[in-house]
């Protein structure tokens, strides 16, 4: 059981509102993505399912249990950014076991899941790697890989590929794809990319100002848009 239900979810930033009682169902081992332009809160909705910040009001439940006030390490959660940020000194592997050695997981189930992270991420050769030493595409998988290791029921993805170049993106999109099936995690992931969301998620859901304008498959939402800001969105080049 790990969807997430989310319940008159309400954030504001002093007396700016940017997710406004907001309802939604992320059902268990979907790939639902968040599409919506720049600044209309996408990242915010994300990170409050992390619990990187406070809600102003409505609950938050993950897997059937109220996480509203829970810390990110009890929610359950994997997450992946835009920007890598890896640990520059440690190699890949020590970067992909960190959280997991710090969390005082035992060493043989710590190689155990590195190992089938890497293999799934095409990290194998690359574990005794620095960063510094790798790719940008190679880094974003790093980054992926560190979530996985988690073996999390759901994860959460902010734009992780909007900093690679149009080749790389469609090679990730692909893996990502293909991760999701294999796993068959719940993945929340945001972008403004049209494409990335065409082509990733089971639903899209469009939101405008802190409000879902739609939800529904990609075909629904292209064919039939809800309304005229979606019909633009989705016609509009990312
Ligand atoms: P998106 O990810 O869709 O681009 P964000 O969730 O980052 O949008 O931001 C939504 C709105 O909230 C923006 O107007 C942004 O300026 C504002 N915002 C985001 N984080 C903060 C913060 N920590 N403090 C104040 N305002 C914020
Ligand atoms: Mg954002």
């Amino acid at each position: 059981m790990s969807g997430v239900n989310i319940q008159g979810l309400s954030i504001k930033f002093g007396a700016n509102e940017v997710i406004k009682r907001l309802d939604l169902q992320v059902r268990e081992g979907e790939f639902l993505v968040l599409l919506g332009p720049s600044g209309c809160g996408k990242s915010t909705l994300l990170h409050s399912i992390a619990g990187l910040i406070d809600v102003s009001g409505g609950r938050i439940h993950i897997g059937g249990t109220d996480m509203t006030d829970a810390e990110p390490s009890e929610r359950g959660i994997g997450m992946v950014f835009q920007s890598y940020a890896l640990y520059p000194t440690m190699t890949v592997e020590k970067n992909m076991s960190f959280g997991l050695r710090v969390a005082g997981t035992p060493k043989a189930e710590i190689a155990r899941r590195v190992t089938k992270a890497a293999d799934m991420l095409q990290l194998t050769p690359l574990l005794a790697r620095k960063p510094a030493q790798l790719s940008g595409g190679q880094r974003q998988r790093v980054a992926i890989g560190r979530a996985l290791v988690r073996e999390a029921g759901v994860f959460l993805f902010d734009e992780p590929l909007s900093n690679l170049d149009a080749k790389l993106r469609a090679e990730l999109r692909r893996e990502l794809k293909l991760l999701h099936q294999t796993l068959g995690n719940t993945m929340v992931y945001v972008t403004h990319d049209q494409v990335e969301a065409m082509t990733l998620a089971s639903r899209i859901v469009v939101m405008k100002s802190g409000v879902i304008q739609q939800i529904g498959t990609p075909a629904e939402v292209y064919e039939r848009p809800a309304n005229l800001f979606v019909a633009g969105f989705l016609g509009a080049p990312a």
